[in-house]
């Protein structure tokens, strides 16, 4: 906890010191991000570090996995649903990107065989089983280990995008070209980010991005 405390002190007389202005004005005007961003609670995977981005751009959610749950299935609280719903019919974000990330412990975890149950765990990755069975199914049944995890990986990202078609406020302005759906696949190694290209069917650098 020492850690924490310095560093919010630090926070407190460097950082907040110098973006005051902005801070009091953001907090007398409200936020007004113009994304939403998915990621993975993993705590290597930090949205505002790896976009640079400031307070009040961008509107995070985090879960394990990255995970986008379907539309209207889920009778109990669901805050990545309604998180979703605000950034999109509240906040009027206009972009929504949703960002995997390589050794990701969820996507590691439908390949694990523990007989321990973990009901809210096991539940929650049930959201990751199309990925996996579609990266089985599309690798030569030789390919090792870590290669199908970065495969599942990405397919993943591709397979949350879909999900989150089903929510009708998305897709409604999607269709009407007044809100845009990215997936991204962060790179821990080496702070890469590679952006999905459904014209193409493939990942390529972000920086290549138009
Ligand atoms: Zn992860």
């Amino acid at each position: 906890m020492e850690n924490f405390q310095t560093g919010h002190d630090e926070f407190k007389h460097s950082y907040f010191k110098k973006h005051e202005k902005e801070l009091i004005e953001l907090a007398k005007k409200g936020q007004q991000p113009k994304a939403l961003f998915i990621g993975c609670a993993d705590s290597r995977v930090v949205p505002n570090l790896v976009t640079q981005s400031k307070p009040g751009e961008l509107f995070v959610l985090r879960n394990i996995g990255n995970f986008v749950p379907p539309y209207g299935l889920n009778e109990c609280y669901n805050a990545t649903a309604s998180g979703i719903e605000y950034a999109v019919k509240v906040l009027k974000v206009t972009e929504i990107i949703i960002c995997g990330h390589s050794h990701c412990g969820a996507i590691a975890h439908l390949y694990s065989h523990s007989d321990e149950k973990n009901p809210h765990i096991d539940k929650w990755l049930a959201l990751g089983k199309s990925a996996k069975s579609m990266a089985i199914i599309s690798q030569p049944k030789n390919i090792d280990k870590e290669s199908l995890l970065r495969v599942t990986e990405k397919l993943s990202i591709i397979s949350q995008l879909d999900n989150l078609l089903s929510y009708p406020c998305v897709r409604d302005l999607v269709e009407q070209d007044k809100l845009f759906l990215h997936g991204w696949y962060y790179d821990i190694e080496n702070g890469d980010i590679d952006y999905f290209d459904p014209d193409d069917n493939i990942f390529k650098p972000l920086s290549d991005l138009e």
